[in-house]
């Protein structure tokens, strides 16, 4: 019988134990350095308003993650069909924005329709290697790319789409057709274009309730524990709690990390070759300071979220917890969040005076239309997210195969958004736990 040393309860660590201790004869053990299972996926009750790290949806597309998900539920999942917008020009128009520019500026219109009719008949095979912003300009043409793309994903990647490429793009950016970019110019309607047309939402409780579930059928779980250490030589993982005995050593025949893979490599593992350390601090990512309100004002918005690509909105995304489940907030109440990036290591100063940021937010959302001057937060809640987007910028590939390679050899299972540095979702976590305990269990 293997013993399996998991770093980390998110929903990554928490899939790999869980289906350990179902199909596969393994004991294991799950290091996690918080209180609370979860990792990305927690929810936190402030006098009875729940807030997710900014909004966690379910996008999940495979069957087998709907039937567990489903399973650990208790089918007590709502499906919900988006309702989300952007706000640009004073104005409010649906997205996604390339489908949808009906209510603009008529020049603002022309400038998306014809950019967009004059890349598409251009269109040719993509250059290899092209960056993220010259894709925008061959999918969507100029207008579209200066009124959203660009600036949008400026604010969101906090670095100029010049900056990526589009090894991460998948299908996360809907492309329409000239038919669509055009009656969505000339009206106003529906789309359900893109991955998020329709997602899931538990009933009640917020997304915790999924770890929470995952959690509750396994075992091991080691909490308020960091892993310091790992021994590759020796199979030794070091870790650190609080109290007698919570700190010491374990042996492991297969090792599985959540971890941050920067900060895996640089600060965890031991006797790491410089080259692999190198690689690992070339790995960029973005940090997201996501600001919540619970409102005293009943139904504030029907929207689920908000783009805002404009400067003088410090958010590029606002949302709204109670609109994927009304039993997030306290009866004749409201919540909003909203989502702010910068790169770490050069936080613009606003961001680090909390009652200034505040403020500005408030503004901002005032501005919106979203909150009135009258308007009361009964709450105020800051999560700040240090690991928020993995960056694909052009060094990725060549750095991240580097540390792979260094992994492999070392029988290291680095999965999970953060630990296997992608750009994936809640969906993808559970099916690499699911993986990883299989090669596990079948080695
Ligand atoms: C702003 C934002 C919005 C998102 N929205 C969505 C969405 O709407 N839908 C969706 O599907 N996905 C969304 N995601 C992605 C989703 O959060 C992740 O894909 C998923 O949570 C990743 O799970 P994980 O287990 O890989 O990582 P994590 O959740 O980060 O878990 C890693 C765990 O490891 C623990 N840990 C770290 N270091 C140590 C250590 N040294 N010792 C012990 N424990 C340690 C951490 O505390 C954490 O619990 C979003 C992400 C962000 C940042």
């Amino acid at each position: 019988m293997k013993q399996v040393a998991i770093i980390g309860a998110g929903l990554a660590g928490l899939s790999t134990a869980y289906h350990l201790g179902k199909r596969h004869n393994n004991n294991y053990i799950v290091f996690e350095k918080e209180g609370t299972v979860g990792g990305l996926c927690r929810t936190v009750n402030s006098k009875g308003f729940l807030f997710d790290y900014t909004g966690h949806l379910l996008h999940l597309k495979k069957d087998y993650t709907k039937k567990l998900v489903g399973r650990l539920l208790k089918g007590k999942l709502r499906k919900i069909y988006r309702n989300s917008w952007i706000f640009s020009k004073g104005v409010y128009t649906r997205y996604p924005f390339q489908e949808n520019t009906y209510g603009l500026p008529p020049e603002t219109v022309r400038e998306c329709v014809t950019g967009f009719i004059k890349s598409f008949r251009s269109r040719k095979k993509s250059a290899k290697n092209q960056s993220f912003y010259d894709w925008i300009l061959e999918h969507f043409g100029v207008g579209i790319a200066k009124h959203f793309m660009v600036p949008y994903n400026t604010k969101m990647w906090a670095r100029h789409p010049e900056e990526l490429t589009t090894l991460w793009l998948g299908g996360y950016i809907p492309k329409p057709t000239i038919r669509e970019v055009a009656d969505g110019a000339l009206f106003d309607r529906k789309s359900g274009l893109g991955y998020n047309a329709f997602f899931y939402y538990p009933e009640k409780g917020g997304i915790q309730v999924l770890p929470d579930a995952l959690a509750s059928a396994c075992g091991n779980l080691k909490l308020n524990t960091v892993v310091t250490g790992i021994d590759t030589k020796k199979r030794k993982v070091f870790f650190s709690g609080k109290g007698a005995g919570a700190s010491g050593e374990a042996c492991y025949d297969a090792l599985v990390s959540s971890v941050p893979l920067r900060e895996f490599i640089l600060k965890i593992v031991r006797n790491v070759p410089e080259k692999v350390r190198k690689a690992a601090r070339g790995l960029r990512y973005n940090s997201v300071l996501n600001i919540n309100f619970g409102i005293g004002r009943k139904r504030i918005s029907d929207r689920h979220w908000i783009y805002f690509p404009e400067d003088e909105f410090i958010f590029y995304r606002a949302g709204f917890h109670m609109n994927f489940s009304g039993r997030l907030v306290p009866s004749g109440t409201s919540s909003i969040y909203t989502e702010t990036a910068y790169k770490p290591g050069d936080r613009p100063k606003i961001l680090n005076n909390r009652k200034n940021i505040i403020k500005k937010v408030k503004k901002d959302l005032i501005r919106a239309g979203v909150l009135n001057n009258r308007d009361k937060a009964l709450v105020t809640r800051v999560f700040d997210i240090e690991y928020a987007y993995v960056i694909h910028d052009k060094n990725y590939e060549t750095n991240i195969k580097i540390i792979r390679d260094f992994l492999e050899k070392n029988n290291i299972h680095a999965i999970g958004r953060y630990g296997n540095w992608e750009y994936s979702a809640m969906e993808e976590a559970i099916l690499a736990g699911r993986d990883t305990a299989k090669r596990i269990g079948s080695n």
